[in-house]
């Protein structure tokens, strides 16, 4: 017999289980099916992982620098297997967690992969028993959150790469390493691999990487990636991977050298959508050439009843955004807020490079083609937290005004600190802030965020 839901959402990660969480507290029959790990790529392969080896390789950074305040302290001796493991043991208490919220607010879980039957049946293939064990459970409304895996370009040897949910799966600090790729994963890892001690080389197939950012950010980026030992080969094409007899790898690109005798190499070069094997050709929903689903502002799909939320939507692949439109999403179908949904403009991020990013807004080009008239506002400085070092990096804010009354529409910040400044700022530019609003607020000193009320 066919069990009947109200809602039952495909994949267990940001938006789906924030989806499900908030039609649950409106008193909805929910089911989810998820067939991995619950939490999805954020928990398990992504932000919460990323940011614990972010903060290993910060405190690497720090131990370094703690020798400028007098401090005997080395930065040898780091154990990456104890950190691995109590990496992985707080990941599966997080794991803990998530079971115990949904069975707390009655969400009925389906452990197995999800295909769409017709469009209010979804089929539930077990895991352990692939050709007979199938369910089927039926729903008013479906929600596609199936999310993404790490892309591998299709050249001889590509397979002799991890992505970076391998990355989370090394059992060691690899020695010489190379990332390829341009976009936050790439700059994220190979910051820290080189901030732990790795030898690190990224390969951009374009000038520089984080094309879509601020230019005045990547440059600072680059500029500073560089100064901290990381090798960057622009405008280099990857032809081939071969292993050498030591079990090294042996990488054959554009660039005039070969690049020999690498331990790990980290595809980073984007995500793919998980939209092949849903049954999308059942309900006659159609997708973009890149496999995203398209949605209207208030996450409907072109089918009546099935929604999708988070990155298969292919807009702002971030956590936050498919909690956010998830719970938009709930709110409409289930608490008669029948205008919910999320305004996907000044939407903030951080890149937890070395040193940070924090953005909200426009980039200057961007801004500049939209609004012709715009005035920039940048200061460079050297963090305080450098006062008494040899070393100098550079810490950056800039700020973009358009129209005579100076609205803030972008805030770009790099350098120490930056990953926890700019979600304040980003309050700011959604009330709509002027620059007069930001000169009549009083300086918090010494901090590297006066900067930005100090902008002249
Ligand atoms: P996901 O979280 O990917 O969840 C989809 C779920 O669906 C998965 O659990 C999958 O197993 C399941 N699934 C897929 N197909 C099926 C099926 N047929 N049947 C059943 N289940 C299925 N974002 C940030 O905001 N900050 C960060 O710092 C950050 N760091 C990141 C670092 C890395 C290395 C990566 C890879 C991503 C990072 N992200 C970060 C992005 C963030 O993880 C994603 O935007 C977010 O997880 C998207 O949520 P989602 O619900 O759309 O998909
Ligand atoms: P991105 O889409 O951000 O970047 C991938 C980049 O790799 C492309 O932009 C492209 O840059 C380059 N690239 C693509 N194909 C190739 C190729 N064949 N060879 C070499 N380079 C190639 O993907 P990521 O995987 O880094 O991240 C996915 C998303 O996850 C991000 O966009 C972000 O939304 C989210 N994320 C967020 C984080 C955060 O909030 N801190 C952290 C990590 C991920 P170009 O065109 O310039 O060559």
């Amino acid at each position: 017999m066919n069990e009947i839901f109200d809602l039952i959402v495909l994949g267990a990660g940001s938006g789906g289980i924030a989806t499900a969480r908030r039609a649950a507290s409106y008193g909805a029959r929910v089911a989810i099916i998820e067939s991995g790990r619950l939490g999805g790529t954020c928990v398990n392969v992504g932000c919460v992982p990323k940011k614990v080896m972010w903060n290993a390789a910060s405190l690497a950074h720090g131990l370094e620098m703690a020798g400028d305040y007098g401090f005997k302290l080395s930065r040898h001796g780091f154990d990456w297997p104890v950190m691995k493991k109590k990496r992985d043991d707080y990941i599966v208490r997080l794991n803990e967690i998530y079971q115990r919220n949904l069975d707390l607010d009655e969400i009925k879980m389906f452990q197995g992969h999800g295909r769409l039957v017709d469009t209010h049946t979804i089929e539930v293939v077990d895991p352990h028993n692939q050709a007979s064990e199938k369910l089927a459970i039926e729903g008013r409304h479906v929600l596609i959150a199936t999310g993404g895996r790490p892309s591998v370009p299709d050249i001889p040897g590509a397979e002799y790469g991890i992505t970076s949910d391998g990355f989370f799966e090394l059992e060691e600090l690899p020695e010489r390493v190379v990332v390829v790729g341009a976009g936050y994963i790439a700059v994220e890892l190979a910051g820290v691999l080189n901030q732990l001690g790795s030898e690190v080389t990224m390969i951009l197939r374009n000038e520089s990487f984080l094309r879509t950012f601020d230019a005045s950010l990547r440059e600072t980026l680059m500029e500073e990636m560089m100064n901290a030992g990381v090798n960057i080969l622009s405008c280099t094409h990857m032809n081939r991977i071969e292993k050498q007899e030591n079990g090294n790898l042996h990488i054959v690109s554009s660039h005039s050298e070969d690049i020999r005798d690498i331990d790990c190499l980290i595809w980073a070069i984007g995500r793919s959508s998980n939209t092949d094997d849903i049954g999308l050709d059942k309900i006659g929903i159609e997708t973009t050439s890149a496999g995203f689903i398209e949605t209207d502002d208030q996450q409907n799909t072109a089918v009546d009843g099935v929604y999708a939320v988070g990155d298969i939507t292919g807009r702002a692949a971030l956590t936050p955004v498919a909690i956010a439109a998830g719970r938009r999403l709930a709110d409409r179908l289930f608490n008669h807020q029948t205008d919910a949904k999320l305004d996907y403009d000044n939407i903030p991020s951080v890149v937890f490079s070395h040193p940070p990013i924090g953005t909200v807004g426009m980039a200057e080009d961007e801004a500049r083609e939209r609004y012709g008239q715009v005035k920039i506002y940048q200061s460079r400085f050297t963090n305080m937290i450098n006062a008494l070092s040899e070393q100098k990096p550079k810490s950056l804010i800039k700020m973009i005004t358009a129209g005579a009354k100076e609205k803030v529409v972008g805030i770009h910040v790099i350098g120490e600190g930056a990953d926890e400044i700019v979600q304040g700022f980003a309050v700011a530019i959604r009330m709509g802030a002027h620059k007069t609003d930001l000169d009549n607020t009083v300086a918090i000193h010494p901090t590297a965020s006066e900067e930005l009320v100090l902008l002249s």
